[in-house]
């Protein structure tokens, strides 16, 4: 009942050859419509990316730094909520 014999497993291997073929095809014209973009682009898009990432991290670097808020008793900087050497509470934000 089970018995594998070779004709089943050409058929088999038919049908996945044409499922695969078909998906690739399907693939292709999906494809087509947003020109396919070659290995240069796409690595320079891959680059472009991790520079946006990095500038953003140095952004949120700096974001940080401008929260220190300024003593108005001796004029030193500190991080909301700390409290200064003079004694002045920053407020948190
Ligand atoms: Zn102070």
């Amino acid at each position: 009942m089970f018995g594998l014999s070779l004709s089943k497993i050409l058929l088999t291997a038919l049908v996945i050859w044409l499922v695969w073929m078909l998906f690739k095809r399907i693939g292709g014209v999906a494809r087509q419509g947003a020109a396919r973009p070659s290995p240069a682009e796409r690595a320079r898009a891959a680059a472009e990316e991790v520079t946006r990432r990095q500038s953003a991290e140095t952004e949120k670097a700096a974001g940080a730094a401008l929260e220190l808020q300024a003593c108005p008793t001796c004029g030193s900087y500190g991080t909301p909520g700390s409290t200064c050497h003079c004694g002045y509470k920053h407020p948190s934000a």
